[in-house]
């Protein structure tokens, strides 16, 4: 599949009038939302989302719980109020289950909300936390939004100060959780397959620093291995790993990545490639339908330190500011490419401060 889509000068990026519909009140979405209100005072701009649409800084998410903050403390602005700020109109608790690119239009759940029409629509839908099909994976927390954090907190703090918290991944996430927790009285001990922490995105020395930096924390990491079931037992789990060793936990956090949510785009005809595909612009492959963030995945046109090759997804903030700022030029009538510069991200482990470049 072609990463880039070719320009086609029968399909103007110049914003075409008529509302703009944003799906999904992420950063990437009130981003958008915001920039484009910046640029234009009166274009009609309604958002739609299925959770509660409030206004937070989701990467605080795996640095709260130190800081003993509820989910409610973390919560910049309800989604009204951003909504009134920003002269726009919000459908909190509304579920887009379809995209009638013919009409232009919505449907919504509930279906009492809706058709809604659409001039431009934004795709801004973010991306599910991975599920492995471990055995007994189903007790784990995984958290990706403000309610999970809310529910897993609940869980420490009905386990106790002190409990035992298993983090399956020691990826970014799962190393920024494993820091804080730790910090926060947890005993906590990580397992991933990979050799080093954060194995990905990091270097072997640092990926070995910062394990001995969390373990000066009381951190245990099981590194180059698995968990290959969990178990129920009497008020605890048990987690047996591949080498044969076993974990005792009393609360299991998953943090094994993220897939983007591309199901409604592919229903509706959209392309799919590692995300819903968009081109320089932003555009998906209907030229009034954009996506942006966590669901997105970029043509490699918008990343010129990267010659050819596949889209890419950039799941985090600095992108979702870039891509944001251009998409809402161009609806603007300013057509306007994505130009990603160099990137870096601030890895949240205070035993270690890292930065990855991306
Ligand atoms: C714990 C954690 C820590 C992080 N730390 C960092 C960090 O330090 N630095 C960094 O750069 N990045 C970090 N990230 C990544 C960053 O937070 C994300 O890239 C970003 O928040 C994604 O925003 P988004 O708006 O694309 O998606 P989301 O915030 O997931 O928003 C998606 C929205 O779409 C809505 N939606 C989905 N489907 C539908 C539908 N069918 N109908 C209606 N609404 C729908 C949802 O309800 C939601 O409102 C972190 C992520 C996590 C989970």
């Amino acid at each position: 599949m072609n990463a880039s889509v070719a320009p086609d000068p029968g399909r103007s990026p110049v914003g075409s009038g008529g509302p703009v519909v944003i799906v999904g009140c992420g950063v990437a979405g009130w981003t958008l939302a915001r920039e484009l209100r910046q640029r234009d005072k009166d274009r009609p701009i309604t958002l739609v989302c299925a959770d509660q649409g409030h206004f937070y800084a989701k990467p605080m998410l795996s640095n709260a719980v130190a800081q003993k903050k509820a989910a409610g403390h973390l919560i910049q602005k309800t989604a009204a109020q951003q909504a009134q700020t920003l002269g726009a109109n919000v459908l909190p608790g509304t579920r887009v289950v379809a995209i009638d690119r013919s009409e232009r239009k919505l449907l919504l759940e509930p279906a009492s909300a809706g058709p809604l029409a659409y001039g431009q629509l934004v795709l801004a839908l973010g991306a599910d936390a991975v599920r492995l099909p471990t055995p007994g994976l189903e007790h784990a927390h995984s958290v990706n939004d403000i309610g999970d954090y809310h529910g897993f907190r609940e869980a420490l703090t009905a386990a106790g100060a002190g409990a035992r918290v298993a983090i399956i991944g020691g990826g970014l996430i799962g190393s920024e959780f494993a820091n804080d927790l730790a910090i926060g009285g947890f005993r906590v001990s990580v397992v991933d397959p990979a050799p080093w922490l954060i194995g990905n995105l990091i270097t072997q020395d640092n990926g070995e620093a910062l394990k001995a930096a969390l373990a000066g924390l009381g951190v245990d990491c099981y590194l180059g291995d698995v968990a290959n079931s969990i178990a129920r037992e009497a008020g605890y789990y048990r987690i047996a790993l591949r080498s044969g060793a076993t974990l005792e936990a009393d609360v299991i956090l998953c943090a094994v990545g993220l897939r983007p949510r591309t199901d409604l785009a592919a229903q509706a005809g959209l392309a799919i490639e590692r995300g819903i595909r968009v081109d320089e612009f932003g555009r998906t492959s209907d030229p009034e339908i954009y996506a942006l963030g966590d669901c997105a995945a970029y043509a490699s046109a918008a990343r010129p330190d990267i010659a050819g090759g596949a889209a890419r997804a950039l799941p985090y903030i600095m992108p979702i500011m870039t891509a944001a700022k251009a998409i809402a030029a161009t609806l603007a009538g300013q057509p306007t490419p994505i130009r990603f510069g160099p990137m870096a991200v601030r890895v949240k482990t205070p035993a270690l401060p890292l930065t990855v470049s991306g």
